[in-house]
C-alpha cells in the first residue's frame, strides 16, 4: 500500500525542514509545491509567469493552476510507492482534488501532521531563513546555520533569502493561512488522520516525534 503523507502547518512552522527529514526516512518523493513553482518561476514557464504574481505578493496561485501543476508531478512514476507532501493543499478544494488523484494510485491520505508553532516564533523563522538555489535546502541564520555563509552544506550552491519572506509579505501569509488553509485542521481531524505536532521545539525532536507519530500509525493500519 502506497503512504502519503500531507504536512500542515503555517508559513515558517517546519514543514520543509521535516518533510525532507521523512523523505529521506522512508525513501519517498518530497513535493513540495512551492519549490515546484519556484523552479517554473527560475526557468520562466507559463505557468511560473502566472505563479509569480500571487507568490510575490504572499497569496494563494489559484486551485485550478496549482491542481494541475500537482496532477503532472503525480504523473511521474516515483509517486507510486508514496509521497511525503509539503504545502498542498492548502485549500479545501485541493483536498478534495488531492482524494481524486491518490484513488488513482488505489491510494489515500495516510497521515496530515499538523506542526504550530507562536505566530513570532514564524516571523523570526522566516526572516532569518536561507534557501539553497539548486534544491530548496533550508537554512536558518540562528537556528540552522551552513557551515560557510551563504553555500549549501549539501550541494554547495548559493544560498538566497526568498523575497517573500520580507517582513510585510510574511504578515500577509499568515493570514492568508489563516483564513484559507486552516480549515483543512477540521477537515482533516473529522477523518481522524490529524496528529497535532509541537513544531517550537529543536529540530531533531520535532522529527523524532513525528516519527514516533508515523510508526505508530503504520502498525495501526
Ligand atoms: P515551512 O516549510 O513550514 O515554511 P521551513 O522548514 O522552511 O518551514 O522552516 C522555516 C525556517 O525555520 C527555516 O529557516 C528553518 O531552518 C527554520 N526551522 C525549521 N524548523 C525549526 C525548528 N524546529 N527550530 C528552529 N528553527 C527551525
Ligand atoms: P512556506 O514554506 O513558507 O510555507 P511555500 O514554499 O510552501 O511557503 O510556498 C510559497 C508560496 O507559493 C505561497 O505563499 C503561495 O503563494 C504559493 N503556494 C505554494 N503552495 C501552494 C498551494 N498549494 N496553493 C496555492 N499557492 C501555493
Amino acid at each position: 500500500m502506497p503512504i502519503y503523507i500531507v504536512l500542515l502547518g503555517p508559513p515558517g512552522a517546519g514543514k520543509g525542514t521535516q518533510a525532507k527529514v521523512l523523505a529521506a526516512e522512508f525513501g519517498l518523493p518530497h513535493i513540495s509545491s512551492g519549490d515546484i513553482f519556484r523552479e517554473n518561476i527560475r526557468t520562466g514557464t507559463d505557468m511560473g509567469k502566472v505563479a509569480q504574481t500571487f507568490i510575490s505578493k504572499g497569496e494563494l496561485v489559484p486551485d485550478d493552476v496549482t491542481i494541475a501543476m500537482i496532477q503532472e508531478r503525480f504523473s511521474r512514476p516515483d509517486c507510486v510507492a508514496g509521497a511525503i507532501l509539503d504545502g498542498f493543499p492548502r485549500t479545501p478544494a485541493q483536498a478534495d482534488a488531492l482524494d481524486a488523484m491518490l484513488k488513482h494510485f488505489g491510494g489515500r491520505v495516510n497521515l496530515v501532521p499538523f506542526i504550530t508553532a507562536p505566530t513570532e516564533v514564524l516571523i523570526e523563522r522566516l526572516a532569518g531563513r536561507w534557501t539553497c538555489r539548486a534544491a530548496g535546502h533550508i537554512f536558518h541564520e540562528r537556528f540552522n546555520p551552513p557551515q560557510k555563509t551563504g553555500v549549501c552544506d549539501i550541494d554547495g550552491s548559493e544560498l538566497y533569502q526568498r523575497d517573500d519572506d520580507k517582513a510585510e509579505t510574511v504578515m500577509h501569509r499568515i493570514e492568508v493561512y489563516r483564513e484559507q488553509t486552516a480549515p483543512l485542521i477540521d477537515y482533516y481531524k473529522n477523518r481522524g488522520i490529524l496528529a497535532e505536532i509541537n513544531g517550537f521545539a529543536p529540530i531533531g525532536d520535532v522529527s523524532a516525534h513525528l516519527m514516533e507519530v508515523l510508526k505508530r500509525q503504520a502498525e495501526e493500519e
